[in-house]
């Protein structure tokens, strides 16, 4: 059966980079129908936070992808990360280096300054008994360091990049599997060996995950052969890269689920574009789906290998298409809490509520749009710089000074709407103006700007709420 897993590190709020990670592993499993589970890699104790788990999986729920069995915290398993440590370092695979911060700095400078990529010269790989006593001695610490021979071949199948190769010179010299410690003990394992661990622990058959992690893969595979654990097969996502090709950023302003989710976009927007975000669908398929749809065609040989760049337009046509689907009903339950939070008293009807959600639906591109647009139905607006200048236009006052005087002399409630166009109609001449004129001053009294949905329909919300009259009076006084 086949077992994926996402292995968020909670050293901050749910990335985008993540959350897609999250989204392929989950459209794998569920093609496949095998199980998605979680791994909270908490072993950062300083920059991992409970409230950055609760984040991710909040945030996991919100999208829509659910998982399969009780998270594994990942420092909760620390003695079998120790316990393959111990294993490396009884076979002799694995060392104490006792090199200090300076002289590694120092060996680093040296490099550096002869033109030479930085890495570990392996200089402690081969210490004597007695050298070894000699540090103890002086009382020094050691690293835990994982011999990676030059020589070696590192081949695997990538299930997005194809046929992958890396040379064991390329890694930087012999990797450093456990934190420093004194001399006699094992200190905190490093990701590399734990990772191994635990996806073997965990039965993992697939690791799925973005590109920035090739070279870990390279040093990974060679932990399995030397800890002679079955190895999963690796699948390397592409990564999210910005308009410009660069990696996507904290500089592009939006970097965790929790601002999208702020800007108003829905997660079923969100779940479809992170898909989108490197997978190309079949021929036939609408770019718009659901999860599970896209989980029913969903395979590794439509992932692209180039980047995916980051395009806002085709996000917001997205999350356009899914606000204009929804109901009035679905509209007014996302909305209400969006505008409580406004502070506005909301206490029209359901059925005034649910007709301001039809009249607005068609329009929206975010949620925030409804909150924007929604504003003047609920709060007596300002009036903007052009519509305090239509309100200048010749005529334009005394057309709603007649309006106001034909609606008292025959009150009206807003629901005929052959009668509101008569009105415009009959205001219009008693004015002597177009009836263009009219319409717009009204649009200006009542939302005070010119832009917005269907006049009529706005007229008539206003006015089953007593909020016309008093906005037109306001315009002509
Ligand atoms: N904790 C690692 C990360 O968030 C996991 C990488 C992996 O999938 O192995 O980048």
């Amino acid at each position: 059966m086949v077992r994926v897993r996402l292995a968020p590190s909670p050293t901050g709020t749910l990335h985008i980079g993540t959350a897609r990670t999250a989204v392929f592993n989950w459209l794998y499993a569920r093609n496949q129908k095998g199980a998605f589970v979680l791994r909270i890699e908490d072993t950062d104790k300083e920059r991992s936070k409970p409230e950055y788990t609760r984040n991710i999986l909040e945030g996991l729920q919100w999208l829509g992808l659910d998982w399969d069995e009780e998270p594994v915290i990942q420092s909760e398993r620390i003695e079998q990360h120790r316990a393959a440590i111990q294993t490396l370092l009884d076979q002799g695979l694995a060392y104490r280096c006792y090199a200090s911060e300076e002289e590694l700095a120092a060996m680093r400078d040296a490099q550096k300054a002869a033109n030479r990529a930085p890495r570990y010269d392996n200089r402690h790989r081969n210490l004597t008994p007695e050298q070894e006593q000699a540090y103890q001695a002086e009382g020094r610490e050691a690293v835990i360091r994982f011999r990676i021979d030059d020589n070696a071949e590192i081949r695997w199948n990538d299930l997005v990049r194809g046929p992958m190769r890396w040379k064991g010179a390329d890694l930087g010299g012999d990797m450093v599997v456990a934190r420093r410690a004194a001399a006699d003990q094992i200190g905190d394992p490093l990701y590399n060996l734990v990772v191994v661990v635990d996806d073997a622990g965990m039965a993992i058959t697939h690791v799925i995950r973005g590109e920035d992690h090739i070279a870990n893969t390279a040093k990974q595979l060679l932990l399995y052969e030397a800890l002679e654990l079955p190895l999963p097969t690796f699948a390397h996502a592409p990564l999210i890269l910005n308009a410009e090709g660069r990696k996507l950023s904290k500089r592009d302003g939006v970097t965790s689920i929790n601002d999208f989710r702020a800007m108003g976009y829905t997660p079923e927007a969100i779940a479809n574009y992170m898909t989108l975000l490197g997978w190309s669908v079949p021929e036939g398929m609408e770019e718009r789906f659901s999860l599970t749809e896209a989980a029913d065609v969903f395979s590794f040989d439509r992932v692209n290998k180039a980047g995916a760049r980051f395009d806002w337009d085709k996000l917001n046509w997205l999350n356009a298409q899914i606000l204009h689907a929804w109901s009035p009903q679905q509209l007014l339950e996302t909305m209400t809490p969006l505008w409580e939070e406004r502070g506005w008293t909301l206490t029209q009807s359901t059925e005034w509520k649910l007709a301001l959600c039809e009249l607005l639906g068609p329009s929206l591109t975010l949620l925030s749009d409804g909150v924007e647009q929604a504003e003047p139905f609920f709060a007596c607006p300002d009036l903007a710089d052009d519509a305090h200048q239509q309100l200048e236009v010749e005529g334009a006052r005394d057309s709603l000074a007649q309006l106001i005087t034909l609606i008292e002399a025959d009150p009206w409630d807003g629901v005929d709407h052959d009668r509101t166009k008569a009105l415009l109609g009959d205001a219009a001449k008693a004015a002597g103006v177009k009836k263009g004129v009219i319409m717009k001053s009204l649009r200006a009294a009542l939302l005070g700007r010119l832009q917005g949905p269907d006049l009529i329909t706005t007229w008539s919300l206003l006015a089953k709420i007593g909020e016309d009259l008093p906005r037109l009076r306001r315009c002509i006084s």
